[in-house]
Formats: structure tokens, sequence, C-alpha cells
């Protein structure tokens, strides 16, 4: 096959999709019907993808506000089947503020899921040969972390182990200990670990506290959050120092409406959609709203092509991406990458005037990791709290033995201001003094508290 085959191939599958798509938005979407009967559209306006720039951006903030609003009604359509119309499943997103947004599944969805994630797990190579540690966490609000590992081993044929860990509950306990679930990786010889990065990360930590033997682990499935070079670099020498011979740290890139990350297929090889017939991807400028070159970044958008529950068309999440459309040299496929890691579009903020980019100040940052820190957390914050107006200031808080304090005492700084030219000040933790933090779903290494 060629790219341009490829290429045509897959506009046609999306194309196939849209018109049944569009037809239940016009029928049975609060928020479509509205839209599509403002600006004077019916479904029949809308035949191939391209037409779905005649709908405005959605920004991630009116799906948050108004969750039910995007969810179709499809009680009383006739012709569907009973996967179409049964609700299987509420994942939330875990939004930065407030009360967590609903994403409804059908059955449909489901099962679109269980494809997706079937898909991500044999790009990245897991198969019938592995056993599959399912590292997320049982928590309080269901993410779809656990559904990712949990389907992608299952799809494929893997072995299945859970974790099972999160915040206790009392009325039914059900919950394990990080260390249960560390004897469970070496008794199983578990091959695959499958997580938050973070969390993983913790649990490789301490699996080295306890002298744990992972030397069956071969392959470190990181998601929810990035995990820079110095990092995958920190995570493979813990490994290895477990037994490990060759481990493979593969960092997702996705977000709860995508149902399912984007996956390497080898390590910083660019992050191959798994179904890109699922979604129609834009990547436009934030400012005009018109495309970019291929390769170029620009702001994402993606429109659901065959959902049933939560239907969402032109969203921007409010990431900024490159996606390109050549043949992978890695692996030869043509599924099309995200390249290097997305940054959020409204990220930046300022601290005493300089915009500061948590995302560089992450890549920069994460170099500590392998220098001794367990740990590390940037805090923007007023010299004086109880003063509103009071200046900016920027800390990072450390979590270190005593014995590496001195030396990160140097480097904190140094690493910050080559990043974002603000001085820090350092603020030292025990070196296991954000464990708390970082069990909770998503640990944040940026935090606003202006
Ligand atoms: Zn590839």
């Amino acid at each position: 096959m060629t790219g341009g085959e490829y290429g045509v191939w897959l506009r046609e599958r999306q194309n196939e999709q849209l018109p049944r798509m569009m037809r239940l938005c016009a029928r049975a979407h609060p928020h479509y019907r509205r839209v599509l009967r403002e600006q004077g559209l019916t479904a029949d306006d809308f035949r191939t993808v391209e037409d779905l720039r005649w709908l405005p951006i959605l920004h991630k903030r009116e799906y948050v506000q108004d969750p039910e609003r995007f969810r179709l009604r499809l009680e009383g359509v006739a012709g569907l089947a009973p996967e179409e119309t049964t609700l299987a499943e509420v994942i939330y997103t875990s939004g930065s503020s407030g009360k967590p947004t609903p994403f409804y599944d059908t059955v449909h969805d489901r099962f679109a899921r269980i494809h997706h994630l079937g898909r991500v797990a044999t790009i990245a190579g897991v198969g019938p040969q592995d056993t599959v540690m399912n590292l997320f966490p049982l928590s309080a609000v269901p993410h779809q972390g656990f559904l990712s590992a949990m389907w992608g081993a299952m799809a494929v044929g893997s072995k299945l182990l859970t974790g099972m860990t999160g915040s206790a509950y009392a009325d039914y306990p059900v919950h394990k200990r990080m260390d249960d679930a560390i004897e469970m990786i070496e008794r199983e010889r578990a091959t695959v670990l499958w997580g938050i990065t973070t969390y993983v990360r913790r649990v490789v930590l301490r699996a080295q506290a306890l002298g744990s033997d992972f030397g069956a682990v071969r392959l470190a499935m990181v998601m929810g959050e990035p995990c820079p070079r110095p990092m995958r670099e920190d995570l493979r020498q813990r490994l290895r120092a477990l037994g490990s011979a060759a481990p493979i740290i593969n960092n997702g890139y996705g977000f709860t409406e995508v149902q399912g990350p984007a996956i390497e297929c080898v390590e910083e090889g660019g992050r191959h959609q798994a179904v890109p017939d699922q979604f129609y991807t834009e990547i436009v400028d934030p400012d005009t709203g018109s495309p970019v070159g291929d390769g170029e970044p620009g702001l994402l958008l993606i429109s659901h092509l065959n959902r049933r529950g939560t239907v969402l068309l032109r969203y921007a999440p409010g990431d900024v991406v490159a996606l390109t459309h050549e043949r992978c040299p890695h692996c030869g496929r043509w599924e099309p990458r995200f390249l290097s890691g997305p940054h959020r579009a409204d990220g930046l903020t300022k601290v005493r005037g300089t915009l500061i980019d948590p995302a560089a100040l992450h890549e920069q940052l994460a170099q500590l990791l392998r220098q001794g820190i367990a740990e590390y957390q940037v805090a923007v914050t007023r010299e004086d709290r109880g003063d509103p107006f009071s200046q900016d200031k920027l800390i990072v808080r450390v979590a270190c033995e005593e014995a590496a304090r001195e030396r990160a005492a140097v480097a904190v700084p140094r690493l910050v201001k080559q990043a974002v030219e603000v001085t820090p000040s350092v603020e030292f933790l025990p070196a296991d003094g954000f464990a708390e933090i970082a069990g909770s779903y998503k640990f944040s290494r940026f935090v606003d508290e202006r």
C-alpha cells in the first residue's frame, strides 16, 4: 500500500461513517440539534468529513459545563440495535478543577473501546505471550486507564493481573496495598507494567526498597502523564536494577474523549493513532482555525465518527500537537503519528511577568530523577500568602534523602533558570514526602497556588 492509497482508504472509511453519525446528532443530540438549527444546516449537508468545518470549534469548557447536553438521547429512536442504546459505562475525565465530567459509553462504544485497546496493545507489541499487570487504581471516580490496561490485555489474549490499589473504602475492603501488587508482579512473573507514569515509577522505587525481582518485566506502559527522556532513563535503570534485562518504556498519549491512547511502536518514534477511522482529526492554527501543514504543531480537534453515548464534534481538549501522515520509518505502519510531546494550548502562565511553560520546565527538571531525587513539584505562589497583590514566587518542592539536599540546592535553581529564566526557591521534603499526593489518581507536577 502507498501513502496515497492508505489516505484514500482512511478517508473512505471516515466518510462512510459520517452520515449516520450526523443523522443521529440531528435527531437526538441536544447540543448539535441546536447548533444545526442555528446554522441553518441539516444532516444531509455533511457528506464528507471536510464538511465538519461548518461547525464551530467545541472547547473543553463548554463540554465540562454541561456534559449531559453532549450525550445522544436514543430512547425511542427506531431501528437501533440494543448495543447502541444500552448504557455500559460512565467514565470521568479528571478535570483540573471542579467536579469530574462524565463521558458515556453504550455497549456499542464499549466494543469500540475493546477494538481500540486491542490495536494499542498490538502496536506496543503486547500479545498472548505476555502477563500484563494493571497498575491503575480502583479509584473513587472511574477513569479510563483501568479499562485501557484491562481491555488492552484481554483483547490480545495476554494473561491479566490487577493490582487493585487505591484509597481504601470502609464498607468493602477490596483495595490492596502497593506491596501486594509488587509481590504479585514478582510471583506471577509479569512481563508488562501498565499504569500512570508517576505511579509505575513509585511501584518501581518501592520494589527497589524491598529488593524485589522484576526479572520478567520487559515493558512499562506509562500513560496519563508525560515521561520525558531523562525520566525514561531513570525508570529503565531502576528496572534493570530489579533484574529486567532490556526494559522498554512506552509513553502513550490520550485523554478520555478519545477513549484510549495513541501509542509508540518504538521509544520516541511518535505515537500512532490506533484507530484513526473512528475519529476525524484536525490540527489547526489556534488563532485562525485554518489547518496547518502535515507535521506542524497546532491545536488538536477531534470528531467522533461512530459513537452512541457522548458525541463530540470538532472538540478541542486544549492540546497543541503535531501529526504526521508519513509512513512510520520504524514499523512501516500508516496510522498517523503524533510527533513529540503534546503541550497545553493554555498551559503557559505568567510568573513575575515572565511567561512560563510548565512542559519545558518538566523537560529540564526530570533530569533530577536520575540524580538521587525521589520526586519534585513546582508551585507558583505569592511572597506573602495573605496579600493578593504580593509578588509571585516560584517554589520547587523536592523530595529526597538528606544526603542529596546539598547538591539539589544548587542543581534545581540552575535547571529552572535554564528553562524559564526565573530563579525559584527550593523546599525540601522527606524522600517519601509526596507519597500521599502521588497516591491519588494523578500527581500534579505543576500547581498554581495564587
Ligand atoms: Zn511505527
